[in-house]
């Protein structure tokens, strides 16, 4: 199973939060890193009043199943400290599952794809970068979406090479 992967923080050293989250997805068993994104910063989206954000997107062959890999991510946002604050509030560490192959699932804790990934500049941009020419599961290329996020201010960060962690 194919999957991407978007990871975000806006706590505690942000940057160095998502670099110890690739770190740890590379780690995984039953999970293997394929690409990364650079990391991307990026203006909060819901309460403004809230640092913003480092987002990335990791590509990853996984044999887990769909809720296996939503379960072994929940334990990873733990892990580095999540406290449920507000709904779109402040996070040490978001991880969300945004595609896997070309699947849809509709199940009450786990949509794919992600339904709100298509509205946000910070998965759609890291996501582009690593797989260009990304499709829905019905066949729509993300690329199609980019031109209703023009407004989202979002910018690369320098301090990580796309890849850089790809052993
Ligand atoms: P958000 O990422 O929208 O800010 P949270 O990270 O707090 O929200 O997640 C809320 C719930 O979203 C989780 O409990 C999880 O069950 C559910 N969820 C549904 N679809 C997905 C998905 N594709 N990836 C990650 N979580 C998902
Ligand atoms: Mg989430």
């Amino acid at each position: 199973m194919h999957a991407f992967i978007g990871l975000g923080s806006n706590l505690d050293h942000p940057s160095q939060r998502l670099i110890s989250a690739l770190w740890a997805l590379q780690r995984l068993p039953g999970l293997t890193l394929r690409q990364h994104s650079r990391l991307y910063t990026s203006a909060p989206v819901g309460p403004q009043d809230q640092p913003d954000y480092v987002n990335a997107v990791a590509a990853v062959d996984t044999s887990l199943a769909p809720h296996a890999l939503l379960h072994t991510l929940q334990a990873l946002e733990l892990a580095a400290g999540r406290q449920r604050l507000r709904h779109w509030g402040e996070r040490t560490l978001d991880l969300d599952i945004l595609l896997i192959d070309n699947r849809a699932i509709d199940s009450d804790d786990l949509q794919v794809p992600h339904p709100q990934m298509t509205r946000r500049a910070f998965v759609l941009l890291p996501l582009l970068e690593i797989c260009p020419h990304a499709l829905l599961p019905d066949g729509t290329a993300l690329s199609s979406f980019l031109g209703q996020v023009t407004e989202q201010p979002i910018s690369p960060l320098a301090e990580l090479d796309r890849n850089a962690l790809i052993e």
